[in-house]
């Protein structure tokens, strides 16, 4: 089976993607929903959170106020460090259970839908799983800007601090396997995502290719 990294930038499309991929059948792991799952209340990740930063990062709710710890460890590396050792191994763990029950299901390839992948890879923080292929959803800068300010109704500075808190789309494309281009129409972006996963899914997972280059034996 083959494990499949879907990634991108803010905005750039990775859910529509997944959307396309999920109607295709597609099982799809989110890593942020698992992200999520393992800082519950009740968890040994919340716990050691509550230690660490203090009680001031929970909700009334007692959930863990992601946005408040955000800015924490955003200009602190040493406790987004902190941060990560305890989460990073139990979204580990949680993601290889999830590949493994879809392997003894007999699929022939999942994808992982994690959003920091490359920057993660990048800082030397670790990949949870090594990926066969990575795919990237690429989209030119003034249209994330434009989509993004839409969709979390941000002002300009707002929406460009948040772009460049990541590693460039540019960057990303190039460190990818796949790219798919989302910069037009959604119907454009389904195409490339079908197409992309053909691919995938016929080829030997050996050779990069690039959508919309020319395929080779793809
Ligand atoms: P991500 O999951 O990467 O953060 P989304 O898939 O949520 O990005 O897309 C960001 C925003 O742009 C959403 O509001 C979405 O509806 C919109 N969007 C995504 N793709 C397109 C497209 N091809 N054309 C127009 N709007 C799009």
């Amino acid at each position: 089976m083959k494990l499949v990294v879907l990634t991108g930038g803010i905005a750039s499309g990775k859910s529509a993607v997944c959307a396309t991929l999920a109607e295709m059948g597609v099982p799809i792991i989110d890593a942020d929903r698992i992200a999520r799952e393992v800082v519950e209340p009740g968890r040994d990740a919340h716990r050691e959170i509550v230690e660490a930063f203090g009680e001031a990062v929970l909700r009334p709710d007692g959930q863990v106020d992601r946005e408040k710890l955000g800015k924490i460890i955003f200009s602190d590396p040493e406790r987004r460090a902190l941060l990560e050792r305890i989460t990073h191994p139990r979204i580990g763990v949680r993601i290889a259970e999830r590949v493994a029950e879809h392997a003894a299901g007999g699929a022939q390839a999942v994808v992982l839908d994690i959003p920091l992948y490359l920057e993660n890879l990048e800082r030397g923080s670790g990949a949870p799983l090594p990926a066969d292929a990575i795919l990237v959803v690429h989209v030119d800068p003034e249209t994330q800007l434009r989509r993004l300010m839409a969709r979390d109704d941000l002002s300009r500075p707002e929406a460009l601090a948040r772009i460049e808190a990541q590693l460039p789309l540019d960057e990303k494309a190039g460190m990818a396997d796949y790219v798919i281009d989302n910069s037009g129409e959604p119907g454009e972006t389904a195409r490339q995502a079908r197409s992309v996963w053909e691919r995938v899914t016929g080829g030997d997972g050996d050779e990069k290719a690039l959508e919309g280059q020319q395929g080779g034996s793809r």
